[in-house]
């Protein structure tokens, strides 16, 4: 599929293919299951603050219809591109279907940097594809949310956008919006939250006492720092922090209430009082009990996984560890791994309670959706964790098997159109 050539759409078509050898999927219905049933590239002219108009391009990648509407995030990062994005909407999909959410997964971007942005560049550029993929979206066809460069903000916009054209307000149409206008409580701090409990969960099956374990976490955005403080709420030291900048560290523990301040002033970890400064590089193989990359696809590579000092690795972002990278660590049963789509899996179990919400116009309190995301958590921990015990394979071979199964199951009831 040359149109999705990118290292991440092959690394996406490998786990799928080593699922599909080991669940004997005849070769016939191999591609119906792996390839996006849509992919959209739109050009995205604006206005910048300087009077000239720039040309934007804008993605997104619907991969299944088989279980309901598509669902998933919208990226803003200079690395966007149409086989990036594929390969996050291939991801979703086995996510939706291990949590048993109603959905195919999808996922969007625009190549751009945010930072480099003011706020109403990002508002022009967040509506123009709004208007853009106006046609392909809808609170029964596609719902996007927040992930990578873009937040609650962004979403506002989305929704003011979509329901401008409606006639009438469809909070549905996105997730992670702010609570203040349809969005629920509990989503923002989700799916760091989510990581949170399921490393507890791995703590308890390694036997690893949390107030004797250390944690670095790779990236301090949404996810990387709800993470931090989540694992700190249950006792766990954080000894190194990191984000595009580069990162921080403190073998005793960085004060994280402290941090959080330092980066509201100065928008980086860098530069934190009272820790040492530490690369990204350096950052991934710094000894500690839970590694929680929380930041960019491909970081745990064959050049470094040999060198990770680490009993549990919670993959918090999408993809980081690289096929190659994970038959090095397949080597190391010492490090129990809680793969990608079980370990973010917080971020649209939430963003399906808001979608619920929003349907039916009755809103949750954060007790109600923080006991529900527990129990799917749970549930699918336990799953994926008895697979991989009962068949003696790796923790993320089996959670793709449980999500790629129920996607496989759902084309076959439904047969094949004509
Ligand atoms: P974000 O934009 O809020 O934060 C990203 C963080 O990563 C920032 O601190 C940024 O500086 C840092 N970063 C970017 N490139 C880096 C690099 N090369 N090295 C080190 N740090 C780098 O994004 P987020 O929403 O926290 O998403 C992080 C990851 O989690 C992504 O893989 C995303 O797909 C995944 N994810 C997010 C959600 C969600 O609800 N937001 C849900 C599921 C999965």
């Amino acid at each position: 599929m040359k149109i999705y050539d990118h290292p991440t759409f092959d690394m996406a078509c490998q786990q799928f293919d080593e699922v599909a050898d080991y669940l004997q999927i005849p070769v016939s219905e191999r591609d119906r299951i792996k390839y996006p049933k849509r992919a959209m590239t739109v050009a995205l002219p604006i206005h910048r603050d300087d009077g000239r108009t720039e040309v934007f391009f804008g993605y997104r990648v619907q991969h299944h219809l088989a279980l309901g509407p598509t669902k998933g995030g919208l990226r803003y990062h200079p690395d966007v591109n149409l086989g990036e994005v594929a390969a996050l909407a291939m991801w979703m999909s086995w996510k939706c279907a291990l949590t048993g959410l109603p959905y195919g997964g999808a996922k969007g971007g625009i190549t751009c940097d945010p930072r480099s942005l003011s706020m109403t560049e990002l508002e022009r550029l967040t509506r123009r594809y709004t208007q853009e993929m106006i046609p392909f979206i809808g609170p029964q066809v596609d719902v996007m949310a927040p992930d990578v460069g873009t937040n609650e903000q962004t979403m506002a916009w989305m929704m003011d956008t979509y329901s401008v054209h409606v006639g009438s307000t469809v909070s549905s149409i996105v997730t992670g919006k702010p609570v203040g206008i349809g969005g629920s409580v509990g989503r923002r701090e989700a799916t760091g939250r989510g990581v949170g409990y399921l490393v507890n969960r791995a703590m308890d099956t390694v036997k690893l006492d949390a107030a004797k374990a250390t944690a670095v976490v790779q990236g301090y955005g949404n996810v990387g720092s709800i993470a931090a403080l989540s694992l700190a709420k249950n006792g766990v030291k954080i000894i190194a922090i990191s984000d595009v900048n580069g990162g921080v560290y403190n073998r005793n523990g960085l004060d994280l209430w402290a941090l959080d301040r330092h980066v509201a002033e100065n928008r980086t970890v860098v530069g934190f009082p009272g820790a040492e400064p530490i690369s990204n590089e350096d950052l991934l193989v710094t000894e500690c009990d839970i590694l929680v990359p929380a930041a960019m696809e491909r970081q745990i590579t064959a050049n470094n996984a040999r060198k990770i000092k680490c009993r549990i690795l919670a993959e918090a972002a999408n993809g980081p560890t690289t096929p190659e990278a994970d038959k090095i660590l397949t080597e190391r049963p010492e490090i129990f791994i809680i793969p990608d789509i079980l370990c973010n899996s917080g971020g649209v179990i939430v963003s399906y309670f808001e979608w619920v919400q929003d349907l039916q116009s009755f809103f949750w309190t954060e007790t109600e959706v923080v006991d529900k995301l527990f129990r799917i958590l749970e549930t699918s921990f336990g799953q994926v964790l008895a697979l991989s015990r009962k068949q003696k394979i790796p923790m993320r071979l089996a959670a793709l098997i449980l999500g790629v199964r129920r996607v496989q199951e759902a084309k076959k009831l439904r047969g094949l159109f004509p």
